[in-house]
């Protein structure tokens, strides 16, 4: 399961949260760190009662200008004794790839429409983003469909939720984050761009930019409110 915190980037992760390094000799006051999971909820019982584990797991993160190991610190629910993932606003449950690389891609996509994938993913090489046409392909064909919100997805992995889970494993739906973004006044428009993956880049736009957007999802739902789920090939 997860938590995606509003206060914590995926360069500032281990300043804040520690690397599991050094964790002998610091000096901890139990419970003094909690307060970070204010506003999260574990997501099997629901419970507020969260308290941060000294215990970390490895995870790729691949962040713009390079990819590295970020290594995550757990939180354990105190009533059901779920252990829990924290991740970074930037970070997608599940998913190597950070939001600032999958939307760097989609947008030089958008805004060069007579240019073929290949030459958009050598550019992109270029740059520095190693992508593969197939892999920006299925970036952007999930990020339409959580735009048009095809599926519900769990909120700590880019699959499919059953019909059957508890709400609070489920990941808002974009609708929901949009009606939500539209009571703050950030989002001022009803305009309805007919494609959910229109629909995604507007939506950052009225953001300025995708790392508002993220930030914002976790603040008000603590969840990663972009993650998407890539179909399978063929
Ligand atoms: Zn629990």
């Amino acid at each position: 399961m997860m938590h995606v915190l509003p206060t914590v980037h995926s360069t500032t992760y281990c300043q804040i949260l520690g690397d599991g390094e050094d964790v002998e000799g610091r000096t901890r006051v139990e419970g003094e760190e909690d307060h970070i999971l204010d506003g999260c909820r574990c997501a099997r019982c629901g419970s507020q009662d969260l308290k941060l584990m000294n215990s970390w797991v490895d995870r790729w993160f691949w962040g713009p200008r390079e990819t590295w190991r970020l290594k995550v610190r757990l939180a354990r629910c105190q009533k059901c004794k779920a252990r829990e993932r924290i991740l970074p606003f930037d970070a997608l449950p599940g998913k190597q790839v950070g939001v600032d690389v999958v939307f760097t891609c989609i947008e030089e996509a958008q805004n060069r429409p007579g240019a073929t994938f290949v030459q958009l993913v050598e550019d992109l090489i270029e740059k520095g983003i190693e992508v593969s046409r197939q892999l920006l392909a299925s970036w952007i064909a999930g990020v339409r469909a959580r735009g048009d919100d095809l599926f519900q997805l769990l909120r700590h992995r880019a699959i499919q939720a059953p019909k059957y889970c508890a709400v609070t494993r489920r990941l808002v739906s974009f609708s929901r984050f949009r009606e939500t973004a539209r009571e703050s006044g950030v989002l001022r428009s009803n305009a309805c761009p007919k494609d959910g993956l229109s629909l995604v880049l507007e939506t950052i736009r009225a953001f300025i930019n995708v790392e508002s957007l993220v930030r914002f999802g976790a603040e008000k739902f603590r969840q990663a409110v972009l993650l998407f789920r890539c179909p399978h090939p063929g």
